[in-house]
């Protein structure tokens, strides 16, 4: 947060207003959505470290997912959309959603209400987590709102069913941009567009055209292209040579997922869900109904989710701090849940975090 300064007429410089200490600023205001299975238990986890870094959350507590369908007779209540909007930032657990049926997917309702255009996510390696390659450290930017998720599919003749694949110059160019812009603020060097467009030449092909044109903006930034099948052999045997990633909304869906795998699992990675009047934080895992209420899930990425958010309010030591201490944890392994060939429990994991940063 930017320190206020003053000037005075005399030649000496005013000397700059102390930051007040973080207990004693205006709270943040979050909409918190624990979800369903695991959701309330990684969520209540990371809500506690987040705590402990001695800033304070005004957390709006707001239920969506399975449990709340009998209630409002919808998995996504229109008084949750109101809450994020009113306080632009929401952390979300992960919410069910029924297979080949029942009700829509509330994250990708969410998306379209709220106009969460950009999905963001980071995959680093972890001190201590082994896994098949060193040294990953991608970003894969996916665009959110259209391609096959447009929803907008029907029954041609019985045993013929359509789905309508939706590329638009507007969307292309926007995450086109999103991706660059990140790359210029976080000190990335290159950017791969990801596509299919030897196949899909006019979709995949405008969507690739948008790319090109905005790379030509951004001179200091490498850009390549890469067909997705490609890339996905490429991912899983030089995963270095990547920085970061801009592609269509299945594409990210499905490489998202596979960068997540190379640095430990969806457990420990966190994502953005951004859009011009919100940014929704998720943990990018499911409701794991099979370990619900056994107290043995890896809070990690809703708490990396958490640590996005930080950043975005402008909390940058705070996200440091909590950062260090789940590096910190990981790298002792004495804590360390069993997603990640451990023994910890949650709560045992939360108190080792919690520890790490007081140390
Ligand atoms: P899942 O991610 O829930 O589980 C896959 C495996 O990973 C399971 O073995 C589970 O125990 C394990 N796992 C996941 N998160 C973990 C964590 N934090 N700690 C320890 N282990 C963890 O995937 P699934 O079984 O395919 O989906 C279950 C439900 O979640 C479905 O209804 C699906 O639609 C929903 N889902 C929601 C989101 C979301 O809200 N963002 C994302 C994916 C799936």
């Amino acid at each position: 947060m930017a320190t206020p300064t003053t000037t005075t007429t005399a030649t000496l410089p005013a000397s700059p207003a102390p930051e007040p200490a973080a207990a004693d600023r205006a709270p943040y205001a979050v909409t918190l959505i624990p979800g369903d299975g695991i959701g309330p238990e990684v969520v209540d986890a990371a809500v506690q470290i987040l705590e402990a870094t001695g800033l304070v959350f005004e957390w709006d507590r707001q239920d969506a997912g399975a449990e709340v369908v009998s209630r409002y007779g919808t998995a996504l209540p229109d008084h949750v959309v109101t809450s994020i909007l009113k306080n632009r930032i929401a952390l979300k657990g992960p919410v069910a959603t029924p297979v080949g049926g029942g009700f829509t997917s509330v994250n990708v309702t969410l998306r379209k209400r709220l106009g969460l255009y950009a999905n963001v996510r980071p995959a680093r390696n972890l001190p201590g987590i082994k896994t098949p390659f060193e040294n990953v450290d991608v970003v894969v930017v996916r665009e959110n709102s259209e391609d096959l998720y447009a929803g907008i599919e029907h029954v041609v003749v019985p045993g013929v069913v359509e789905s309508l694949k939706i590329i638009t110059e507007v969307a292309s160019t926007r995450i086109a941009r999103h991706a660059f812009d990140y790359a210029v603020a976080n000190g990335r060097k290159k950017i791969t567009a990801v596509h299919k467009a030897n196949i899909m030449k006019l979709s995949d092909g405008l969507f690739l055209d948008c790319c090109r044109k905005v790379s030509r903006e951004y001179p200091d930034i490498t850009y390549d292209e890469m067909i997705v099948d490609n890339c996905c052999m490429q991912l899983v045997t030089k995963p270095q040579q990547f920085d970061v990633m801009v592609m269509e909304n299945l594409y990210g869906d499905i490489v998202s997922d596979l960068v997540s795998g190379l640095v430990g699992g969806l457990g420990v990675t966190g994502s953005a869900n951004i859009g011009p009047d919100a940014t929704v934080f998720e943990a990018v895992h499911g409701s794991a109904p099979d370990i619900a209420g056994k107290g043995v899930a890896n809070p990690t990425a809703v708490l990396m989710s958490g640590i996005l958010m930080l950043r975005q309010l402008g909390e940058t030591e705070a996200a440091a701090r909590v950062e260090n201490a789940v590096l910190a944890t990981f790298r002792a392994r004495k804590h360390v849940t069993r997603d990640l060939g451990g023994t910890a429990t949650t709560a045992e994991y939360v108190a080792a975090v919690i520890g790490a940063m007081e140390a």
